[in-house]
This record gives C-alpha cells, sequence and structure tokens, in this order.
C-alpha cells in the first residue's frame, strides 16, 4: 500500500482561538470552501466550539476534533474533559501530545499514551503529536526522540486500534514560528515515524498509518509538503484559521 492508497487528512488545530459566535462565522465559511475535498478534513477546535462545530458540520464532509482529552473516565479532576464527554457531544478526533502540551502543561510521553488510550479505548480518533526542539535537531538526536516519543505514545496500543491512529510530525521550531521544515526533512522523519509504527506493529499497519507533518504549513508551501511519499497530510495550526488558505491547503492534499 502507497501513499495513494492511505487517508490524507487535513486537521485544523484552532488552538485557543475562535469564540463559539466566531466559530459559527468560520465554520461557515469553510464549509463551501472544502466540500469537494479529496481528503479527510477535521477542525480541532477549543472545547467551548464543539458542540457548535458538531451541529454546523453535521451533513458535511467535515469531521470534528478536540485539542486535549484527559485520561481518567470521570471524577475529581477541575477544569479537564473525559473522552466519553467528547464521545457524547459527536466529537469524532482529538489531538494528543502537542508541543505546546508538552511545554506549558506538563504533558509527559507517559501521560500522552495515557490519553491516547483513554480516548481510543472510548472510540475517538487520536492524532498524537511527535517532534523536537531546535536544540535537539542541532544535536543531532531527532530520530531518537521521535522514535522514542511515538514507542511511547503507542504502548498498549493495539494493532487494531491503529487504525485510529494519526501521527503528526510536528519540529518544535516550526510551529507558529513562520520556519518550515523542508520537504526532505519532512519526508526524512515522517517515513523514521513509519519505520517505527512498522517494527513494532509490522509493514501493513506501517503502510496504511497516516502520518502528516505539521509546522508553519501554509497556502504557499503546502504543494511541495504534501507531495512527499511519506506525508500524508497536515496539521495546520495559524492557516486552519483562514478558510481560503485551509481550502488550499485541503485542495493541495487532494492532489497528494
Ligand atoms: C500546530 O499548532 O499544530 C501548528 C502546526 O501550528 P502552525 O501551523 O501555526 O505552525
Amino acid at each position: 500500500m502507497d501513499k495513494k492508497n492511505r487517508k490524507a487528512i487535513i486537521a485544523g488545530n484552532w488552538k485557543m482561538n475562535k469564540t463559539a459566535t466566531e466559530a459559527k462565522a468560520l465554520i461557515g465559511e469553510l464549509i463551501p470552501a472544502v466540500k469537494g475535498a479529496g481528503c479527510e478534513v477535521v477542525i480541532c477546535t477549543p472545547f467551548t466550539d464543539l458542540a457548535t462545530a458538531v451541529a454546523l458540520c453535521k451533513g458535511t464532509n467535515i469531521h470534528v476534533g478536540a485539542e486535549n482529552v484527559h485520561f481518567e473516565d470521570h471524577g475529581a479532576f477541575t477544569g479537564e474533559i473525559s473522552a466519553a464527554m467528547l464521545v457524547d457531544l459527536g466529537v469524532e478526533y482529538v489531538i494528543v501530545g502537542h508541543s505546546e502540551r508538552r511545554q506549558y502543561f506538563a504533558e509527559t510521553n507517559e501521560t500522552v499514551n495515557k490519553r491516547a488510550l483513554a480516548a481510543l479505548n472510548a472510540g475517538l480518533k487520536v492524532i498524537i503529536c511527535v517532534g523536537e526542539s531546535l536544540e535537539q535537531r542541532e544535536e543531532g538526536v531527532t530520530e531518537e526522540l521521535v522514535r522514542m516519543q511515538t514507542k511511547i505514545a503507542l504502548k498498549d496500543v493495539t494493532k487494531e486500534q491503529m487504525k485510529n491512529v494519526v501521527i503528526a510530525y510536528e519540529p518544535i521550531w516550526a510551529i507558529g514560528t513562520g520556519k518550515t521544515a523542508t520537504s526532505e526533512q519532512a519526508e526524512e522523519v515522517c517515513g523514521q515515524i513509519r519505520k517505527v509504527i512498522g517494527e513494532v506493529y509490522g509493514a501493513d499497519t506501517a503502510k496504511a498509518t497516516t502520518v502528516q507533518y505539521g509546522g508553519s504549513m501554509n497556502a504557499k508551501n503546502c504543494d511541495e509538503l504534501l507531495g512527499k511519499a511519506d506525508v500524508d497530510g497536515g496539521l495546520i495550526g495559524g492557516a486552519s484559521l483562514k478558510a481560503p488558505d485551509f481550502a488550499v491547503i485541503v485542495n493541495a492534499a487532494t492532489k497528494g
């Protein structure tokens, strides 16, 4: 199975942007802009926008995701949201382990794994983020680091559950900085991630798993990045907040 047989996914990560009122307006622009997409289109929104997003996207080709999930089912975890709460709302995807969560909210490889398992066990699809800092790239440890992040995030995830797993390679130095990884850098690390998946789950799972690139992908650089053999889509931050730009990226993924 090659790239053409894998599901290309373009997922927007809205981060802490858009009130529910603003979300309504953006989704209103997005629906007609991406309706002809030949790839899977996902918008991951703040918790407060999810109900609005699910209602507005019903019957369209836009899938809705959250930006985080807690690993416990319920209980005394003030301010947290469980996987069951997301499922009940009609949410389909969730981002786990974004570097901003790791950096600002003490997320570790182990908690990323726990969140991924909780989400998968509840029937959600997960987008697991991995990626190195600039210092780690300069020290030449990108491959080891990304291998380790991927392996730990997937601990106890079954081969069957891998059908609901997407890995997003997001070099930290490229997120929100305007500095994009070159298409060769993106391809190299996405290929290494696919290799680790193959070592753990076998070649068939490695070939079937969607591996995205994320980090300042935009309407100008998306063709080049998405044209690479091991890059099956993108996790898009800033450019997902502008419907015309997001639509250009969706169309680029449709071409492959
Ligand atoms: C992200 O937040 O996952 C991301 C890739 O952001 P940006 O596209 O803004 O770099």
